[in-house]
């Protein structure tokens, strides 16, 4: 199967190039040529089958270039019970007859990105190695808090791989800037930067289109590459999920092979909400897409009247994964919905750059909108669901996952739908224990508590463990102390790779 650009669909790369590269030269992102088909037979038998099993059924059809021995070794490398606590990987949690939550969080990191960082780093020596490129791979990250540590996590002790990741001196939780100083591996650096997110960003960037630069960790034996999320390679681990879901239903007696489901996921970048979109094309027997956001509520404007406009607040809230006025997998999303229109893709692109406003075709606005429904809440409300879903289940969610209960909710008062519905689950509530315990006691439970005190608590209320990789932090020396001007992030590198 070979990739197009959403911005030029003449050009045809291979999935290894399409992972090794991340982004196509004209700013477009890959997509594969055609979506491959799978029959209700085939869904049917995954239901015996383990993570595995289920991972290599979905990417062999998109990774065709992957010698199956490859392929099954990123796959046994990344999701293993060692890592996961869980052979499941990904267990579906039974709410009621109705809802189940799709647990994307029992990963080292206690995030979903885990189920993409886990095996991303895998794609992409595998990628070299097929397309016979002998540099080592430097990893350049700037993150906010969850992606960063999840990069890290995921390459660290990788072969042929080493990554540096760069965060805000001040705009990272506590328990984040822990998880990354105290970061163990043969192959990591990590370094704060003066200033914010956007200094932290603004700066990989730069070195990103430094070409002296670049020629100089070329000569050294270096290539830069990213972990962005517009990679294929984070992408494709993530449809995989939505058919294990399916199969456990089917396993458990839940729903019979052909049943329709709808699926909700709280919603940032639009690529979980994506691969859900691109399991429903192969033959997954989908119904509704309910997108949930939070009150950075762009894509709820923009799914219900066709309008993407990001010229609005930005709103810092108790769900911060999702804080995101620009959605870049929607792209991708547009471009199939467009019949693969690369001219109209380059158009609303180039608009959104310019302008930061959009209009779709009536016929794109139709289309999304049999298909999608699309909701958002406040962190008043996503704390009322934390509470009420404990109260009435003992179950408890994180900040992320209560936005798209709030929203299910909502949706299922307005429209009668009683599919049975797999909300994904995106965070473990430890990662997020300070409002999900304001949630579920009040504003004084949390006064004066240290971040590990704040763990035992919630462990307490919620009746689950502390997951192991949170607990240890309590216990782990920082290595990292490097704190960098902004303008110098450049030297940083330089001293890790020992190049001048
Ligand atoms: C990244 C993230 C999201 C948003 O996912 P997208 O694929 O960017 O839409 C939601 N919840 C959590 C906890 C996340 O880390």
């Amino acid at each position: 199967m070979q990739y197009h650009s959403t911005r030029d669909n003449s050009i045809s790369v291979t999935s290894a190039q399409a992972i090794k590269q991340g982004l196509s030269s004209e700013g477009g992102l890959f997509v594969p040529e055609q979506f491959p088909s799978v029959t209700l037979d085939e869904i049917e038998s995954l239901s015996s089958k383990s993570y595995h099993e289920r991972a290599y059924f979905v990417l062999n059809r998109f990774l065709t270039d992957f010698s199956e021995e490859d392929l099954k070794k990123c796959i046994t490398s990344a999701y293993t019970k060692e890592k996961f606590g869980t052979e499941a990987i990904a267990p579906v949690y039974k709410l009621n007859d109705e809802v189940y939550f799709l647990e994307l969080w029992h990963g080292p990191t206690c995030a979903f990105k885990d189920m993409a960082l886990q095996i991303l780093p895998h794609f992409l020596t595998t990628s070299m190695k097929m397309t016979n490129e002998d540099k080592e791979i430097i990893i350049l990250v700037a993150t906010s808090g969850d992606t960063g540590k999840a990069a890290l996590e995921g390459f660290k002790d990788v072969d042929g791989t080493r990554i540096i990741v760069f965060y805000p001196d001040n705009g990272v939780s506590e328990i984040q800037k822990l998880q990354m100083v105290t970061q163990r591996g043969n192959n990591v650096s990590v370094a704060a930067v003066k200033g914010n997110f956007d200094d932290a960003q603004s700066g990989v960037k730069r070195i990103f289109t430094d070409e002296d630069y670049k020629e100089l960790l070329d000569r050294n034996g270096f290539k830069l590459s990213s972990a962005n999320s517009i990679n294929w390679g984070r992408l494709v681990p993530q449809i995989v999920y939505y058919f294990s879901a399916y199969a456990d239903l089917l396993a458990s007696k839940e729903i019979e092979i052909g049943d329709e489901i709808n699926v909700v996921v709280p919603t940032g970048n639009f690529g979980n909400i994506l691969a859900a979109y691109y399991a429903k094309k192969m033959g997954l027997p989908i119904k509704k897409f309910i997108c949930a956001s939070n009150a950075n509520n762009v894509l709820t404007d923009f799914i219900k009247t066709g309008k993407y406009n990001k010229n609005r607040e930005f709103h810092t809230t108790i769900s911060p994964s999702m804080d995101i006025l620009i959605s870049s997998n929607l792209e991708r999303f547009l471009y199939d919905l467009s019949g693969n229109d690369d001219a109209v893709i380059t158009d609303l692109m180039n608009q959104l750059n310019t302008n930061g406003e959009y209009v779709v075709p009536d016929a794109i606005m139709a289309k999304m909108q049999e298909l999608f429904d699309a909701d958002c809440c406040n962190d008043k409300e996503t704390m009322a669901s934390i509470r009420k879903t404990y109260d009435e289940y003992g179950y408890t969610m994180d900040t992320h996952t209560a936005v798209g209960k709030n929203v299910y909710d909502k949706y299922v008062e307005r429209t009668g739908d009683k599919t049975k519905t797999v909300i994904a689950s995106t965070a473990s509530p430890f990662k997020f224990n300070q409002n999900v315990l304001i949630a579920l006691e009040d504003c004084n439970a949390v006064v004066g508590k240290d971040e590990f005190e704040l763990l035992e608590m919630l462990s307490k209320k919620s009746g689950l463990k502390v997951p192991e990789s949170l607990a240890e932090l309590k216990d782990k020396t920082p290595i990292f102390n490097t704190v960098v001007d902004k303008d110098l992030m450049k030297n940083t590198v330089s001293d890790f790779l020992k190049v001048e």
